[in-house]
C-alpha cells in the first residue's frame, strides 16, 4: 500500500472525521440512533473488507448487494453480514411496515443509506423496487415475498436501443393481447443485471395512440420464459471489471394476464414512481456517503503530505478544493433531508427529487474529482476507492435519466 509515499494510508483512514463535519440538520433521536448503528457496522465490518473488495475481478456495478458480496467473498463472510443485517433490522430498511419492514421514514432511510455508501463494500439488505408492492394475489407470493427475503432478484427494463431519454415517445417493445394473455416483441438495452435476475419488470406499449398517457403496461416476465433471450456476455462499461448491463430480446414472448403489474396502461406511471424514489431521491444519500468519505480522506491526506517543506493542506490551492467539497456536501445533505421530509409528508416531490439527483451527480462528480487531485498519484491508485466512487457518481449523470433530463423536469415545474 502506498509504497512511493511517506504518508501512511491505512485501509480505514479517513473514517475518524470530526463530528462537526458530519453533523447537520436536527435528525430525530431514533434516526440518529439507527444512523449511528449503520456507521458502526461500516467501520467495524465493511471497511476492513475494502482492500479485498476493490481489486477483485468479481465485483460489478449494478449487481445487487448479496450477489456482489458472493462474487467476491467466501460464504462465511457473506453469511455473517447477512446475519448482522437481519439481526439489526437493516435487512428490512426499505420495506414498508405493512410488509414486515422497518416502517422507517424516507428521511431515516436517507440518513442510514448515506452511512452505508461510505465504503465500496456493499451491505446486504432487501433491495425491493417500490413498485413491486403493487403485486396482488399470487404475484405477491411468486415475486414480492421472495425479493423481500433475498431469494429472488429482479431488474427494471425500460431503455431500448432507440429509447433512452424519451422512453414514452420512442418505446418500440409492444405487448399484444392473445386470448387470456399477452405476446411481447421488442428489444431492451442497458438492463442492469438482467442475466442475474429471476424476473424482469418490463415496460411495453399496449396502446400506441396513448403511449405514456395510458398506453404503456408493466409486465413481470420470468427470466426463464422461452421467448426472452439475453445476449451474453453483457456490455462492458468503465463501472467494473465484469459486464453487468445486457441487451434483452423478446421474441413472441408469451405471458399470462397475471403478469401485468398494476393496471393495464399504467406501467409508465409506475416506472416514474420507481425512478422518482430509487433513481432520483435516493441518489442523494448514494452520492453523499462517497463524497463524505472523499472529503475525510482528502483532509487527512493533505495534512500528512509534505511538498516544498510544508503539508499541502497549508496551500490555498488545496484548501479551496477541500472547502468546495465541504460546501457541496453540506448543501446536498440539507437538500436531501428537506426533500425526504417533504416526501414523508406526502407531497409530490417529482421535480424536487430530480433536483436532488442533479445536484448529487454533478456535485458528487466534482467532489470526487477534487479528492483524486488532492491525492496526486495516489488518487489514481485502485487501492483507494476514489476512482471507483468517481465512476459510480459520474454514471448517475446518465443512468436513470441524464442531468439534462433532470433539468427538463425541473424546468417543467418552474415554468408551469
Ligand atoms: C451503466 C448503465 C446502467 C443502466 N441500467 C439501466 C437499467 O437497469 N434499466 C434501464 O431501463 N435502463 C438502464 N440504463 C439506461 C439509461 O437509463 C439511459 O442510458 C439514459 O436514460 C440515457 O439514455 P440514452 O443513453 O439513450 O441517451 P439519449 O437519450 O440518446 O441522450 C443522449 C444525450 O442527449 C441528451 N438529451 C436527450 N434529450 C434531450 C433533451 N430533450 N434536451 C437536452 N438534452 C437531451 C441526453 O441528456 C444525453 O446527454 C443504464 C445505462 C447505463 C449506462
Amino acid at each position: 500500500m502506498n509504497q512511493n509515499s511517506n504518508v501512511k494510508v491505512s485501509p480505514s483512514y479517513g473514517i475518524d472525521r470530526p463530528e462537526e463535519i458530519a453533523a447537520s440538520f436536527q435528525l430525530p433521536a431514533e434516526v440518529v440512533e439507527f444512523r449511528d448503528l449503520a456507521r458502526k457496522i461500516v467501520r467495524e465490518e465493511l471497511l476492513p473488507l475494502e482492500q479485498e473488495f476493490l481489486p477483485h475481478p468479481g465485483h460489478a456495478y449494478g449487481l445487487k448487494e448479496v450477489l456482489s458480496l458472493k462474487a467476491v467473498f467466501p460464504a462465511a463472510v457473506v453469511d455473517r453480514l447477512i446475519k448482522i443485517s437481519r439481526d439489526t433490522g437493516f435487512w428490512y430498511l426499505l420495506v414498508p411496515e405493512s410488509h414486515g419492514g422497518s416502517g422507517l421514514s424516507m428521511l431515516a432511510r436517507a440518513a442510514v443509506l448515506e452511512e452505508f455508501m461510505y465504503t465500496a463494500v456493499p451491505f446486504p439488505f432487501a433491495n425491493v423496487p417500490n413498485i413491486l408492492y403493487h403485486c396482488t394475489g399470487t404475484q405477491a407470493e411468486k415475486y414480492l415475498k421472495p425479493v423481500i427475503e433475498g431469494e429472488k432478484t429482479t431488474s427494471f427494463a425500460q431503455t431500448e436501443p432507440n429509447a433512452g431519454s424519451d422512453p414514452g415517445g420512442m418505446m418500440q417493445t409492444r405487448a399484444v393481447r392473445d386470448g387470456t394473455g399477452w405476446i411481447l416483441n421488442g428489444t431492451k438495452m442497458w438492463i442492469s443485471m438482467a442475466a442475474e435476475s429471476d424476473f424482469l419488470l418490463v415496460q411495453a406499449v399496449t396502446d400506441s395512440a396513448k403511449r405514456q398517457r395510458g398506453g404503456i403496461t408493466m409486465f413481470l416476465v420470468d427470466r426463464n420464459n422461452p421467448g426472452l433471450k439475453i445476449e451474453e456476455p453483457g456490455i462492458r462499461t468503465w463501472l467494473g471489471p465484469r459486464p453487468a448491463q445486457y441487451i434483452v430480446h423478446f421474441d413472441d414472448c408469451r405471458v399470462g394476464d397475471d403478469s401485468v403489474l398494476g393496471e393495464v396502461g399504467k406501467g409508465f406511471t409506475l416506472g416514474q414512481t420507481w425512478l422518482t424514489i430509487h433513481d432520483r431521491l435516493m441518489r442523494g444519500p448514494y452520492a453523499l456517503g462517497k463524497m463524505q468519505r472523499a472529503l475525510d480522506m482528502s483532509v487527512e491526506y493533505a495534512k500528512q503530505r509534505v511538498t516544498f517543506g510544508k503539508p499541502i493542506s497549508e496551500r490555498q490551492a488545496i484548501q479551496w478544493k477541500l472547502v468546495d467539497m465541504y460546501v457541496d456536501i453540506k448543501a446536498l445533505r440539507a437538500l436531501v433531508y428537506e426533500i425526504a421530509s417533504r416526501a414523508d409528508r406526502g407531497e409530490d416531490v417529482r421535480a424536487e427529487a430530480a433536483m436532488v439527483k442533479l445536484c448529487a451527480s454533478d456535485w458528487g462528480t466534482r467532489t470526487l474529482d477534487h479528492a483524486i487531485q488532492v491525492h496526486g498519484a495516489m488518487g489514481e491508485s485502485l487501492e483507494l476507492p476514489l476512482t471507483l466512487f468517481y465512476r459510480y457518481v459520474r454514471h448517475t449523470q446518465i443512468g436513470g435519466g441524464t442531468s439534462e433530463i433532470q433539468r427538463h423536469l425541473i424546468a417543467r415545474k418552474l415554468l408551469a
